[in-house]
């Protein structure tokens, strides 16, 4: 057995812990070849079975606003993009698309938008609590980036039950190199165990491929995810943006992006771990890939139709034409294709 078999059998064992950043980031450099990526779908396929079965669970993403303060270099809706046609969505808007995805089997909302200060906690606790009083059987989930511990607090108390904060990079030089001077990693990272301590199931992720990362940094990002151990994982490829500096980087792989969800699966067995619009943007089955990888999670967009090509944080981002009802059938033919099953659930994690 060589060491790359090694450590997938150290990791199906449940004992990825007893890996340094420098044992991954070698494992990492032989997996390159992509000879080991079927090995690690099937191990991590197996790891999920036990926990979640053949279920994929799907979260209704709506976007609410594509206004943002900030000025991420990845970002297509960062604050210097003069040519982005900006929107934010008015509070009946977002509970009128809640509405329509409980009709449509959704039990999970994701109100997901750039840092836009017009969502004050007062707006945003309204939202919350609509939903969650005409719902009360659905979880609401956040990413709406960084805020105050009294902010997070306020919405907690309102009803909010999940938070989804990407941290992009567990590394402090990259991190530097991916935002603007004015973002910290630090407070990133603190933001993180200040939600987890409020209560929030939390979800982290980074970006694969994203511009200057090395399989170090990666191995930084697994040691992070495995130790944090969140109850949500988001990774997707990076995909360039043409109004942003990053506009001539290439895109990250669907190969790699797969076992990247794989390797997480097995460091987190419970993790719950989408396979990306992202992913279904840089390969025409990247979903259907990613759920074979390990994935147990899709997010088909509820926004109206009217906004979403807006919502561009990406080149050539999918899914931007068709209704929510649309998107979830075209979904649902998807999972089943690869032998799961969508169901109609909150979709908690299971730990
Ligand atoms: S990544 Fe998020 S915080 Fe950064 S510019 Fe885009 S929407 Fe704003």
């Amino acid at each position: 057995m060589n060491d790359v078999s090694e450590i997938i059998e150290t990791l199906y064992r449940g004992d990825g812990g007893a890996l340094s950043a420098d044992d991954i980031a070698s494992f990492l450099d032989e997996c390159e070849s992509g000879d080991y990526d079927e090995a690690l779908a099937a191990r991590a396929r197996e790891v999920r079975e036990p926990i979640y079965g053949n279920r994929v669970y799907v979260r209704g993403l709506i976007e609410i606003s594509n206004i943002c303060k900030n000025d991420c270099l990845y970002c297509g809706i960062r604050r210097s993009n003069r040519n982005c046609i900006r929107y934010r969505l008015d509070e009946d808007t977002i509970i009128s698309c809640a509405d329509e995805g409980y009709e449509l089997g959704f039990r999970t909302f994701v109100l997901q938008g750039g840092e836009d200060a017009y969502y004050t906690d007062d707006v945003m606790c309204s939202i919350i609590s609509r939903i969650k009083s005409s719902h009360p059987d659905c979880a609401v989930t956040l990413s709406l980036g960084e805020r105050s511990r009294d902010s997070y607090r306020r919405m907690r108390s309102a009803g909010a039950d999940r938070y989804l904060l990407r941290h992009e990079t567990a590394n402090p030089d990259h991190y530097a190199q991916l935002h603007p001077a004015s973002m910290s990693y630090e407070n990133r990272i603190q933001c993180l165990y200040t939600l987890r301590e409020l209560g929030y199931q939390v979800g982290c992720g980074f970006m694969v491929g994203s511009p200057y990362q090395t399989n170090r940094h990666i191995a930084n990002d697994l040691c992070f995810i495995r130790d944090f151990y969140p109850a949500m994982c988001g990774i997707g490829p990076f995909v360039p943006h043409h109004e942003t500096p990053f506009a001539s980087f290439p895109s990250g792989t669907v190969e790699k992006t797969c076992r990247l969800l794989s390797i997480i699966r097995l460091l987190c067995p419970h993790v719950l771990l989408p396979a990306t619009t992202a992913l279904g943007t840089i390969h025409p089955r990247g979903r259907e890939m990613g759920i074979l990888a390990g994935a147990n999670v899709v997010m088909p967009n509820l926004s109206p139709v009217g906004v979403r090509k807006q919502y561009e944080l990406y080149d050539n981002k999918i899914c931007t034409g068709e209704e929510s009802a649309q998107c979830r059938d075209c979904l649902e033919l998807r999972i089943r294709s690869v032998g799961c099953e969508i169901v109609t659930d909150r979709g908690d994690v299971k730990k």
